[in-house]
């Protein structure tokens, strides 16, 4: 495993760039909410990245019926970890299927527009890398994913 340390904010916008096309418009507005001063992790980039477009795509899919389609993108730092949040107002994750969207061939997409992998392996990338994946409603309604990480001392 080939773990540089990277930085968070950098590693986001590499994942929000492949959405560039469908975002440009403007139709889904994108808020950024992250501290001004670079946050260091241990990870591999690309592994990383491919989590956090994984999370992106599916927040993006979710919001498809949403009249005012809104993509949160956090960075907090609790106690020594660095948190990830891609969060949406679209219709939130079932109850029952809170238990189950981390198995992999869990989907709740039509044939041909979902395999149900994504989450399992993100949640298998993120074990490789010493962090974690959690999935949560949000009181007002939509999905969290959060992506916790240890915070990692500036590169020399
Ligand atoms: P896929 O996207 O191919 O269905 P994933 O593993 O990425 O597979 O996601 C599994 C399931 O988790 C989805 O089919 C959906 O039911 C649920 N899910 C994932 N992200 C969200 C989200 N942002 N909002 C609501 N449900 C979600
Ligand atoms: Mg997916």
């Amino acid at each position: 495993e080939r773990h540089e340390t990277i930085s968070v904010q950098a590693c986001i916008e590499y994942a929000l760039r492949l959405f560039h096309s469908r975002l440009k418009d403007g139709s889904v507005q994108v808020q950024q909410h992250w501290p001004k001063e670079t946050l260091w992790v241990k990870a591999d980039l690309v592994r990383l990245e491919q989590v956090l477009v994984n999370l992106i795509g599916n927040a993006l899919q979710a919001m498809k019926e949403t009249l005012s389609p809104v993509l949160t993108l956090r960075v907090d730092v609790v106690r020594e970890q660095v948190i990830i949040s891609v969060a949406d107002n679209g219709p939130g994750i079932a109850k029952p299927h809170l238990g189950q969207i981390f198995e992999p061939f869990f989907t709740t997409k039509a044939p041909g527009s979902g395999l149900g992998l994504g989450l399992s392996i993100s949640s298998r990338i993120m074990d490789d890398l010493g962090g974690k994946l959690q999935a949560t409603n949000q009181a007002a309604g939509g999905a969290c994913f959060t992506v916790t990480l240890p915070y990692s001392s500036p590169p020399d």
